[in-house]
């Protein structure tokens, strides 16, 4: 198993987004910061779960935002409309922690403004796809050119907008 110390969470999110915006991200065009939504999501994570211990650190690769007392791994998110890039971006952090040795240990997404919450287990097959996904995440970051612009819903309302579409 060959993990790579340099891809971030926020790498495999971006993956499952639009692989056209992690490539930006990776090559240190970031526009994230004057996002409306980005503020949005900052609030919710500042305002919400203030009793638990908060953002935890991990080789500068993982930054999860709590573990609870029944060894649940805690991602706190917005809304639903980009649910699948969470999903993976909380089974790598799992991904990885086992790779580490901490086993034991499940993940859940809380939508807080939704007061929903979705349980996320690793596979095995989840680690097979997780390999084949960070090998691509590689050659993304590896690439001089952007990805090929493919059009989605969530274009409008990227920070990347203007970018794309200009
Ligand atoms: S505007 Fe659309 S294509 Fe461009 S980076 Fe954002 S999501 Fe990807």
């Amino acid at each position: 198993m060959i993990l790579e110390k340099n891809i971030t969470g926020l790498m495999v999110y971006y993956y499952f987004v639009c692989q056209r915006k992690l490539w930006y991200f990776t090559h240190q065009i970031n526009l994230e910061d004057q996002s409306e939504l980005v503020q949005i999501g900052k609030q919710v994570d500042e305002h919400t779960y203030s009793r638990e211990k908060k953002h935890l650190e991990i080789d500068q690769v993982i930054n999860l935002d709590y573990i609870d007392s029944q060894h649940v791994l805690h991602e706190v998110k917005k809304s639903r409309a980009i649910e699948e890039a969470s999903v993976w971006q909380l089974k790598y952090y799992l991904f990885y922690l086992k790779n580490h040795g901490v086993n034991g240990i499940s993940g859940r997404i809380d939508y807080p403004l939704l007061r929903k919450q979705v349980d996320v287990e690793l596979t095995n097959n989840d680690e097979e796809d997780l390999q084949t996904v960070l090998d691509k995440i590689k050659l993304i970051n590896q690439a001089s050119v952007v990805p090929i612009l493919e059009e989605k819903s969530i274009c409008k309302k990227c920070a990347y907008h203007d970018l794309c579409f200009i």
